[in-house]
């Protein structure tokens, strides 16, 4: 592991790096390099790669060839470097994930518990001072299943924060919701950004974009085809499929 050459303010710098799944190749000379504080978008077609590039980061996937490195943490096929990774690196899906048979405070206490051995009261108060976060705490006996959508996804934020992470992933956050729930979890978003967290977001959410990220990527067959700050980015894309792209979702 070499961190002599990174910069001292990333948090995670991607250098060179490609994914194939057999023989098809899905990300393609991926360079990234993500400071401190800073928040981005991610956006591009289905099937682009978004999705496998998140979770490279967090070694949900593997990648074959270049480097990923996290915290000073080179992600390698060295196992020892999961947990580590795992802690540094919260992450938020479509879909919330959260444990049906489960109350909203023992899904957000089953990590800290039994990953981080943190003590049972001191896990249930910070999960708690993140509910409230959430703006959701009323419903910390409750199961998953009687919240709704939007709760959930709050839920599954809150339970990433409950691991105390130094980055943020979320993909698509809001696809999987009712039109009328995206905006109570772009706002604990909103609230997140304002508190400084690093944060990579896969989104079509074009007005979250503009009011928080520091940079939108537009990625297009597994390459980062075009990347700006989100004003020049959505008022003068430069490439002719960030056009396209962009005129069937504005
Ligand atoms: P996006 O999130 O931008 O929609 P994905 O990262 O999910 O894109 O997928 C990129 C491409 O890789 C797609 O063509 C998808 O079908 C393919 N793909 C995704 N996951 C797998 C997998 N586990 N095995 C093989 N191909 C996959
Ligand atoms: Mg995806």
């Amino acid at each position: 592991m070499n961190t002599t050459q990174t910069d001292n303010n990333a948090i995670i710098t991607i250098d060179d790096m490609h994914k194939w799944y057999g023989d098809f190749h899905v990300l393609k000379n991926i360079n990234l390099t993500v400071t401190r504080g800073e928040r981005i978008v991610i956006c591009g077609p289905s099937g682009s790669g978004k999705s496998t590039l998140i979770r490279c980061i967090n070694r949900l996937e593997e990648h074959q060839r270049g480097s990923i490195i996290v915290d000073g943490i080179e992600l390698t096929n060295d196992l020892k470097n999961i947990e580590k990774i795992r802690a540094e690196v919260g992450m938020v899906f479509q879909h919330f994930n959260l444990f049906p048979h489960l109350t909203i405070l023992e899904n957000l206490t089953l990590g800290p518990i039994w990953v981080r051995k943190t003590p049972k009261k001191e896990a249930e108060a910070t999960a708690m001072y993140y509910l409230e976060k959430v703006r959701i705490a009323e419903q910390a006996k409750k199961y998953p299943g009687q919240l709704s959508g939007g709760q959930q996804q709050r839920v599954a934020i809150a339970r990433s924060l409950c691991m105390k992470p130094n980055v943020m992933l979320f993909d698509e956050p809001t696809s999987a919701l009712d039109p009328e729930m995206v905006k109570e979890v772009l706002d604990v978003m909103i609230s997140l950004a304002r508190d400084g967290m690093t944060m990579l977001v896969v989104s079509h959410e074009m007005g979250f974009a503009k009011s928080v990220a520091h940079r939108v990527l537009f990625m297009d067959g597994g390459e980062i085809l075009e990347e700006n700050e989100p004003h020049a980015f959505f008022t003068a894309p430069q490439h002719e499929r960030t056009k396209l792209f962009l005129s069937q979702i504005l």
